[in-house]
């Protein structure tokens, strides 16, 4: 599976702003210029008119199916208005999806491309990768691009808690037993 792509960005993109649905402007566009989002500079209006699009990301990744995930995530295509237009910025320049008109004006582009990004992990067989923690408590949504996609938690220190606890009731039913 490649995760290199501008498309792939809007996975990334898309799993940043569940894990931080109330960003500043300033935090806000440094991602968007990490991951190459064209004229990123995001106003506080920006940032206050993605939160309830970021509740809507949330739910494809906590969906318990791939198959609720690709009608959320198809879902998200229309509501964004997700229009993939090839696009080349002058003589000899790379064509490249744009997914909303940059005229646009920023929100509706990021709307546009994380759903696209959802969209195409979702087509390239990886919905079952769009994930939240399984650690009760912990609401991290992450993208699984581990190679055997098996991953449940989103980082070790879940995995460690959640491995602590089950030894510690092993442990208790043992003793019980005994
Ligand atoms: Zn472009
Ligand atoms: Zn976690």
């Amino acid at each position: 599976m490649q995760f290199n792509t501008y498309t792939a960005a809007g996975a990334h993109l898309a799993v940043w702003l569940v894990n931080h649905p109330a960003p500043g402007a300033g935090d806000l566009t440094a991602v968007l210029r990490s991951h190459d989002v064209h004229q990123p500079a995001a106003s506080s209006d920006d940032a206050l008119v993605l939160r309830p699009w970021a509740a809507r990301l949330r739910e494809v990744f906590e969906a318990g199916t791939v198959t609720a995930k690709a009608e959320l995530a198809d879902a998200l295509l229309a509501a964004a208005d997700c229009r993939p237009t090839l696009v080349s910025h002058g003589d000899g320049q790379p064509f490249h999806f744009h997914y909303a008109p940059v005229r646009a004006g920023l929100a509706p582009r990021v709307r546009a491309l994380t759903a696209a990004g959802l969209a195409h992990v979702i087509d390239d067989g990886g919905g079952a990768r769009l994930r939240a923690c399984d650690r009760a408590g912990c609401d991290v949504a992450f993208l699984d691009t581990s190679r055997n996609g098996r991953r449940h938690f989103c980082s070790v220190r879940c995995a460690n808690q959640v491995n602590v606890a089950n030894h510690r009731l092993r442990q208790r039913a043992r003793r019980t037993a005994g």
